[in-house]
């Protein structure tokens, strides 16, 4: 394959642009080379201004669960393009919004629409604070929960790819609030409550983790950290960006049948337009401003255009409810194939995979927690990544994240994903 055009667009954007790009991992730092310029995308498939064409096992980091312009979702977008693109009032959309996802999902009440990931999880642990009046919060390494102050202490994503999990701007004073565990281990959570003694404002996790690459919660793990935020009145946040109307229409409080106190939204309620959300109980919203005393707000908050592309996607997946368990299957389907390719061959290889979500971690058997994500094979990784990209497939540019799989993703990608495996093993042994 050449890439002549994305290398040229690449020197030109890091001229104007800090690395090239508007969000780190994109840059392939961690995989090295040159990233891919993208220009269109339909179905399983993208299509580079070089014009190559790719399986994407991205979908824009998640929000893509139906394949990429559903013909649904893009002419119901079209058609709101011309009414306007964006008011700054309330539209009649954004109930009709609130009103699905409230009544897809357990235990909330009420919603605030936000315009990224970042902005739910930040505003989701003000009104934590607020609620119980408490200052510190809980974290787990690796987990990644936006690029807010509190949460870049030690976290997952691009913060873990680049080794600087403590960023410089990140106040003292902001750090020491903001407590660390260690994932899937509850000894870890209850050891930090022990030490802080009614100051845990919340717990926030990633229900599954998908920042540290793809890491499911051990069995019991969640109902131990629910007892735990009970007994010590504290607020579970179950950070559902790539969950939420992913691992089941309920998200992952579906998928293992827990309810949280606050849940964060990002990624598939936007469609591919820029949206997050952060919901709770009523007792807990009406503490939100205009309501309550803890602000938060947005110019684009609700924006038209992506309520209609959230709205849309959504109710497509309300009205096909088996396209999870779909999806799960497509993914265990790929993770098992891949995972027999390597032990036949002899590569020692984990393959976690949890929902329709999934990460290669190469000489690992096991991982379950950051430290365990940290000492795979990651060189083993950024080979088979850019083997896979030479071939036509298209992988996070990093061993740290997860794989998302869509709709749209069938057994003929399936098929050419694992071929190329194979090729990828042969080529290893040449
Ligand atoms: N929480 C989780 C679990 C995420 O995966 C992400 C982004 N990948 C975020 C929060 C932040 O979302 P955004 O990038 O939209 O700000």
């Amino acid at each position: 394959m050449l890439y002549q055009r994305s290398s040229a667009l690449f020197r030109e954007a890091q001229k104007y642009i800090p690395g090239g790009v508007n969000s780190p991992v994109r840059a392939f730092k961690s995989v090295g080379g040159v990233p891919i310029f993208m220009k269109s995308a339909k179905g399983a498939y993208l299509l580079d201004v070089d014009n190559n064409k790719y399986i994407d096992y991205i979908n824009s980091w998640g929000p893509m669960i139906l394949g990429h312009t559903h013909p649904i979702v893009l002419n119901a977008v079209t058609e709101q393009l011309k009414n306007g693109f964006s008011f700054g009032t309330p539209t009649e959309l954004e109930t009709e919004i609130a009103k699905l996802i409230i009544e897809s999902v357990s235990g909330i009440d009420k919603i605030r629409m936000v315009n990224s990931g970042t902005e739910a999880c930040m505003s989701a642990i003000r009104l934590a604070r607020g609620f119980t009046a408490k200052n510190k919060i809980i974290k787990f390494e690796g987990c990644y929960h936006g690029h807010s102050d509190a949460f870049l202490i030690k976290a997952g994503s691009g913060a873990a790819t680049f080794g600087n999990p403590n960023s410089p701007g990140v106040t003292q004073g902001t750090a020491q609030d903001t407590l660390l565990a260690v994932y899937n281990d509850i000894e870890s959570v209850k050891a930090v409550f022990e030490n802080n003694k009614g100051e845990i404002a919340a717990v926030i996790i990633e229900p599954i983790a998908g920042n540290m690459g793809c890491i499911p919660p051990k069995k019991g793990f969640l109902e131990n950290l629910r007892k735990l935020c009970d007994e010590n009145k504290s607020l579970l946040i179950f950070d559902e960006v790539m969950t939420g109307f992913r691992a089941k229409l309920g998200g992952a409080q579906e998928f293992f049948n827990i309810t949280a106190d606050i849940i964060t939204y990002g990624k598939v309620i936007g469609g591919g337009m820029p949206v997050g959300a952060f919901a709770a109980r009523k007792e807990i919203m009406s503490f939100l401003s205009p309501e309550g005393p803890v602000y938060q707000a947005g110019t684009l908050s609700g924006n038209p255009i992506a309520m209609r592309a959230g709205l849309t996607t959504l109710s497509l997946l309300k009205n096909d409810l088996q396209i999870f368990d779909r999806i799960n299957t497509t993914t265990q389907l790929l993770a098992t194939e891949l995972k027999n390719i390597f032990k036949e061959a002899g590569i020692k290889v984990c393959i976690n995979q949890c929902s329709s979500m999934m990460t290669v971690f190469f000489g690992r058997l096991e991982v379950n927690n950051f430290e365990e994500a940290s000492m795979a094979d990651h060189n083993m990784f950024n080979k088979y990544f850019h083997y896979l990209l030479k071939n036509g497939i298209y992988l996070p540019p990093s061993g740290y994240e997860t794989w998302f799989i869509s709709d749209c993703i069938k057994q003929a990608e399936i098929d050419k994903t694992l071929e190329i495996s194979r090729k990828f093993i042969s080529y290893l042994y040449k």
